[in-house]
């Protein structure tokens, strides 16, 4: 504990940010304690594949690796993909990348967000100097002057030098500190759901944009895929009430039947799509971290993986103040975090937004690869290996 008994963070909100960040800060000898308003749902193997889906990026890897995590995670669960196929729907030609290019294994991996959620809570729950409050739902909290107070809805109080708000894109926090976050909704929805395939996904992360919105077929560990349909809102409304075999046959043709026809399909879900950038990342003691912070268009599957940037950065940075002596929660430490982050996290959504309005307008992937969003989107994987020099100098 550091003075007068205090925590030395408290981490609001246990989704995959908030548990890898408390995790994160335990094994840097912080106390932590990570307060969570509703118990994350299990995960068992024995259960099917659960429909939210994330793809996970080598640099969160490399971060579940030295949080001694990804052993677990890989032996529970993955779908490596080793190839990425990215075709216009409307333009003939494809871009494709493959793993062995750059000497890596994979070029990412696909996960259940609950099989993350699990590992990460189980490291935490495992950690002396972390104590996790679920189900604990932080009411008020205030982070001016030397500490930040939690008030938690059942009176609880949590004192500690810093605080992170990893909340969800509807940030609770971010609101009771008067932080704007600004951006649009894309008035679309993305359709999830796991089908069955009449040929193997080839370990290859497929996507094919269409005037609609982009289509991916992302492979699971199982032979299925993991689909991501993003169409208008009206359209999306329409598909998600067909009977599943009219579903199989207007997916396959908007896939133009690249693995053959869509053979079996679970229940589908909807999401809607908004860009919400925070106007700020710091307020007083606290600060922002993954879609607390911001949300993007999930057209290359960045979300969580610019979350868990957020993560490795802000535990070096408070690492880096304690080293030196300094108070973690001190605004000269968190905007250092909040400078490096920030500017990282609106280029990749504002790169996602300009790809989602290029292609919302007509526009096809050579005219996108040719113009200038390159560099806007270059801060961006996988999409970073779809648009690279090379990829350009192949179209
Ligand atoms: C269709 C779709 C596909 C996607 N695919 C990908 C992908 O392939 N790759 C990728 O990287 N990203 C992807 N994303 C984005 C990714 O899902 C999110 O970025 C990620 O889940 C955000 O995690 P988080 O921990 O920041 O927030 P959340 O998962 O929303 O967690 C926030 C937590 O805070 C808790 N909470 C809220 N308020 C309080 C409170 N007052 N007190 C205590 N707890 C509180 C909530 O209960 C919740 O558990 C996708 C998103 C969508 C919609």
């Amino acid at each position: 504990m550091s003075r007068r008994g205090e925590l030395d963070a408290i981490v609001v909100g246990g989704g995959a940010i908030g548990a890898a960040l408390a995790l994160a800060l335990a094994r840097d000898a912080f106390d932590v304690a990570l307060v969570e308003a509703r118990a994350p749902k299990p995960w068992r193997a024995e259960d099917d594949v659960d429909l939210r889906v994330v793809a996970l990026a080598p640099d969160a890897r490399r971060l579940f690796e030295a949080l001694g995590v990804w052993p677990m995670i890989e032996a529970a669960r993955v779908g490596p993909y080793r190839r990425m196929h990215v075709r216009d729907g409307s333009a003939p030609g494809a871009l494709t990348f493959d793993s062995a290019e750059n000497g890596e294994a994979a070029l990412g991996w696909i996960i259940e967000n609950k099989l993350i959620q699990h590992a990460l809570w189980s490291a935490v729950e495992a950690e002396r100097n972390a104590r996790v409050v679920c189900p604990g739902e932080v009411a008020s909290i205030v982070g001016e002057g030397d500490g930040v107070e939690a008030v938690l809805a059942d009176g609880t109080r949590l004192s500690a030098r810093v605080a992170i708000a990893a909340d969800g894109a509807e940030s609770p926090v971010r609101a009771m500190l008067g932080i704007d976050a600004n951006g649009r909704d894309y008035l679309q929805r993305g359709i999830v759901a796991n089908v069955t395939t009449a040929r193997s996904h080839e370990h290859t992360a497929w996507q094919r944009f269409l005037p609609t919105g982009p289509l991916a077929f992302l492979p699971l560990a199982d032979g299925r895929c993991s689909i991501v349909w993003t169409l208008p809102d009206a359209e999306a409304a329409r598909v998600l009430a067909l009977d599943d075999d009219a579903f199989r046959a207007e997916l396959g043709a908007a896939f133009d039947f690249r693995l053959g026809e869509i053979v079996a399909t679970t229940a589908r879900a909807a999401f809607p799509l908004r860009l919400r950038l925070a106007d700020r990342y710091v307020s007083g003691r606290v600060v922002l971290a993954g879609d607390a912070a911001h949300v993007v268009h999930p057209l290359a599957g960045q979300g969580m993986n610019l979350g868990f940037r957020d993560v490795a950065c802000l535990a070096r940075v408070l690492r880096d103040a304690r080293e030196r002596g300094s108070d973690i929660g001190a605004a000269h430490v968190l905007r250092r975090y909040e400078r490096e982050r920030r500017s990282e996290n609106a280029l990749a959504a504002r790169g996602l937004d300009l790809i989602e309005r290029t292609f919302a307008g007509a526009g096809d992937l050579r005219a996108l690869v040719r113009g200038g969003s390159l560099a806007l989107a270059g801060g961006v994987a996988p999409l970073r290996h779809a648009l690279s020099d090379k990829a350009a100098g192949r179209v």
